[in-house]
C-alpha cells in the first residue's frame, strides 16, 4: 500500500510518498512560495538525482497536479500510474476538542475542520486547502486527517484548563491544546522500543526543540502535560516566539509604545525568543557562534533557553512522580550537541548522567546517557510522516477500493 503524506502551509506544500508494506520512502519533496511567479519545486528520491525547478505556481491545487505528474513521470517518477496511490494522509494543525485521533475525511469532518479555523486562523485554512485540492484531483482516493493536537487530548482537566472564568472555556474553547503531538508520540514510541518496554511503562519527557519548541510529559503511554497551550506561542522560549510571559505585559506595551494588538502580536510571534534576546538570529548555530565570539546577549539567549527547558523537565518529572527517559528531537534536539549538554547539566539530582562522547552526534538515533544512568537519555530524530502514513493506513485499511 502506498500512502501520500501531505503537509500544506500557507505558501508551501511538503510531501512524502511511502510504501507502507515496507515503510520505505519512495519520494519526497517541497513546494515553496506557492502563489508566486518564482515558486520553487524540489523533488527527491532515495539514491537518485534531485529535481529542482523554479516556475509560476498559482495555488495548492496546481502544485498537487505538478506533483502527481512528477510521481508518474518517465524520468523522475516512482510509480506507474496514479492508481498506485492508495490513500492520502494530511497533517492538520488544530483538531480542537473534536479529534482525539486521526480521522477519515468526510463532509462532516470538513465542517468540523472549518470550525477549528477560529482556533488556528493561520494554520488550518492552508491545511483545508490542501485537502480540497486532493479531493478535486483524486476524488476516489481516501483522505485522512492527522492532527497536531490529537495526542494531547489525554491531558487531565487540571492540566489543560486556564484559570479564566469557566464560561470562556465552554463558550469559546479557551483551554490548552498543545501541539507537535505527532512528533511527541513518535519519539515516545521509539524511546519505549529502544528501552525494550511497552510505551505505557516508562515515564518519558520528550523535548521537541526546533524553531518552534515544546516539551511533553508522557505517562502510561499518554500525554499528560505539554508546554504549548491555546496557541503555539506559549511555553518554552523559541526561535522568534516569546513562550510564556506575563499577559499583563501586552496591555502595558500597548500603552507605552502605542502599538495596536496586531503589532504586539507580531512582536511576540516574530521578533522575540532567542532572536529578540540575542539580536543576532533565530538560528541556534548562528547564536552559538556569536556567543563563542564573546557576544553576551547571544550567550544570555542560550542560557535562558537551556534554563527554561531544564525548569520544565524538573516540573514534568514532578507531575509524573519521576522520570525514566528524556528524549531530544527536532532541529536543535537532534543536532545541538552543546544545547543537550547544557540542558542536562544540573539534572543529575533526577538520576540523569549524560555521556559526552555518546552525546557527540548529530541527527542520529542514539542513547546519550552514561552507563549506569538511572534515567536514560536519547536522541531520536522525529518522523511525523511515518506516523501520518501509519494512521492513514490503519484508518483506510478496512475501506473497499
Ligand atoms: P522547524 O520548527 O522549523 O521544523 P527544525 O526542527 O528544523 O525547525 O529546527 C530548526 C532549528 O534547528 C534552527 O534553530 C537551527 O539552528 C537548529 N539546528 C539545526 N542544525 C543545528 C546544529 N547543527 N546545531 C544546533 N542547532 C541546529
Amino acid at each position: 500500500m502506498n500512502v501520500l503524506v501531505v503537509n500544506c502551509g500557507s505558501s508551501s506544500l511538503k510531501y512524502q510518498l511511502l510504501d507502507m508494506t515496507t515503510e520505505t520512502e519512495l519520494a519526497k519533496g517541497l513546494f515553496e512560495k506557492i502563489g508566486d511567479q518564482d515558486a520553487i519545486f524540489t523533488h527527491k528520491r532515495p539514491n537518485a538525482d534531485k529535481l529542482e525547478r523554479v516556475e509560476p505556481i498559482l495555488n495548492h491545487k496546481e502544485a498537487l497536479r505538478i506533483l502527481l505528474d512528477i510521481l508518474v513521470d518517465a524520468e523522475y517518477g516512482v510509480i506507474k500510474s496514479m492508481d498506485e496511490i492508495d490513500a492520502v494522509g494530511h497533517r492538520v494543525v488544530h483538531g480542537g476538542e473534536k479529534f482525539a485521533d486521526s480521522v477519515l475525511i468526510t463532509p462532516a469532518v470538513m465542517e468540523a475542520l472549518e470550525e477549528c479555523c477560529a482556533l488556528a486562523p493561520l494554520h488550518n485554512p492552508p491545511n483545508i486547502q490542501g485537502i480540497e485540492a486532493c479531493q478535486a484531483i483524486m476524488p476516489n482516493v481516501p483522505q485522512v486527517a492527522v492532527f497536531d493536537t490529537a495526542f494531547h487530548q489525554t491531558m487531565p482537566k487540571e492540566a489543560y484548563m486556564y484559570a479564566l472564568p469557566y464560561e470562556y472555556y465552554e463558550d469559546y474553547g479557551i483551554r490548552r491544546y498543545g501541539f507537535h503531538g505527532t512528533s511527541h508520540k513518535y519519539v515516545a514510541q521509539r524511546c519505549a522500543e529502544l528501552m525494550g518496554k511497552h510505551m505505557s511503562d516508562p515515564r518519558i519527557i520528550t523535548c521537541h526543540l526546533g524553531n518552534g519548541s515544546s516539551v511533553s510529559a508522557i505517562k502510561g503511554g499518554r500525554s499528560i502535560d505539554t508546554t504549548m497551550g491555546f496557541t503555539p506561542l506559549s511555553g518554552l522560549i523559541m526561535g522568534t516566539r516569546t513562550g510564556d510571559i506575563d499577559p499583563a505585559i501586552v496591555p502595558f506595551l500597548m500603552n507605552k509604545t502605542g502599538m495596536n494588538y496586531d503589532e504586539v502580536d507580531t512582536v511576540m510571534n516574530k521578533k522575540s525568543g532567542v532572536l529578540g534576546i540575542s539580536g543576532v538570529s533565530n538560528d541556534f548555530r548562528v547564536i552559538e557562534e556569536a556567543a563563542a565570539n564573546g557576544n553576551k546577549r547571544a550567550q544570555l539567549a542560550l542560557n535562558m533557553f537551556h534554563y527554561k527547558v531544564r525548569r520544565v523537565i524538573g516540573a514534568f518529572a514532578a507531575v509524573m512522580g519521576g522520570v525514566d527517559a528524556i528524549v531530544f528531537t527536532a532541529g536543535i534536539g537532534e543536532n545541538g550537541i552543546g544545547n543537550r549538554d547544557a540542558i542536562c547539566n544540573g539534572l543529575e539530582y533526577l538520576g540523569t548522567r549524560i555521556d559526552s562522547e555518546r552525546n557527540n552526534i548529530r541527527g542520529k538515533e542514539q542513547e546519550i546517557s552514561a552507563e549506569g544512568s538511572r534515567v536514560k537519555i536519547f536522541v531520536i530524530p522525529t518522523n511525523e510522516e511515518i506516523m501520518i502514513a501509519r494512521d492513514t493506513q490503519r484508518i483506510t485499511a478496512s475501506l473497499k477500493k
